[in-house]
């Protein structure tokens, strides 16, 4: 038998502690969701976070500009965004269409509203050990493997992808000193050689690749925590990146997919929208 790390509990429990706050304080966090151009997938996700942010008193105003495809247009609009006081906190949702550079866009924010942790500052706090926030799925990840006693101190974390959303920022918070970091940590990628020789001397294995049941048996071990950051839908079906039918039964730990890293997720970043009013008031 695995033990499914369901992140269910922990996001309400995250959530309900956020409601309070949230009232306590009197403010109203506000945040601006951006999306540029017409991708389905960031209107569904940004619509998502709204109906569950409005439950404990945030307020997610989707900005979407579909026809805006040039980086000096998208440009402007975030600028304007950025210094308006009403909002707290800006997400730009991606992918950006083609045409627009993200790098110039993401640093228009100004860190203390990028909730998402992507500009350059706050990348640079989580790498020098003092964050302003913690992006929100590396922070689920750490969060689920703290809520079930899994230990990180002295193990050997193996993360499977090197997005600066998801395998860079995690692999530096679990290297940094103390309780939830001081692992040893290895990042594979798409140009890593023999994958599974890796994978497979992993105390803990994170998957952030984007490709549905990318991990099976044949990388694991029975004393393998496996957590599955992965989000694919195959026709109306969220799958993750690991194959959990392969896997469940005989990894120590797994993560389920939906209902493990997902929600946690969710509730970090609203935890970030509510640090950044408390930071702006
Ligand atoms: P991304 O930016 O596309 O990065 C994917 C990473 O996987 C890259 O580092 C890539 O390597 C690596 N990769 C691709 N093919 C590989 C292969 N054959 N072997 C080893 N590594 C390979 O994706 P992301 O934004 O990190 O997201 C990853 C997945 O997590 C997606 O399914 C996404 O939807 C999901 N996600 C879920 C949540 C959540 O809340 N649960 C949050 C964020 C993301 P290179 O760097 O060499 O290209």
């Amino acid at each position: 038998m695995s033990i499914e790390l369901s992140g269910k509990e922990i996001s309400k429990s995250i959530k309900a502690d956020l409601k309070e706050l949230i009232e306590a304080s009197g403010i109203t966090p506000v945040l601006a969701a951006v999306i540029f151009g017409d991708d389905e997938g960031s209107v569904m996700y940004a619509k998502s976070k709204t109906r569950t942010a409005a439950k404990l008193g945030i307020e997610v105003e989707i900005i979407h500009y579909p026809d805006i495809a040039r980086t000096d247009e998208a440009l402007a609009k975030i600028e304007d965004i950025a210094s308006d006081p009403h909002f707290h906190g800006i997400i730009l949702e991606e992918p950006l269409p083609d045409g627009i550079d993200p790098y110039p866009i993401r640093e228009a924010i100004p860190p203390e509203k990028d909730v998402d942790c992507t500009t350059v500052v706050n990348l640079g706090k989580i790498i020098s050990g003092d964050p302003q926030f913690y992006p929100a799925t590396p922070k689920a990840v750490v969060e689920i493997l703290e809520h079930y006693d899994i230990p990180i101190e002295g193990r050997h974390v193996v993360i499977v992808g090197r997005s600066r959303t998801v395998g860079l920022p995690l692999a530096n918070m679990l290297l940094r000193k103390g309780k939830t970091g001081n692992s040893t940590v290895t990042v594979c990628h798409s140009r890593t050689q023999n994958l599974a020789d890796f994978t497979k001397r992993a105390d803990i294995l994170v998957v952030a690749v984007g490709r549905p049941k990318f991990i099976g048996r044949e990388h694991v071990t029975e004393n393998t925590v496996v957590i599955d950051v992965g989000t694919n839908y195959v026709g109306d079906k969220l799958l993750g990146d690991v194959d959990y039918a392969d896997l469940e039964g005989y990894v120590k730990a797994i993560t389920p997919v939906p209902g493990g890293v997902g929600p946690v997720t969710v509730a970090e970043l609203l935890r970030n929208v509510y640090n950044s009013s408390i930071i702006l008031r």
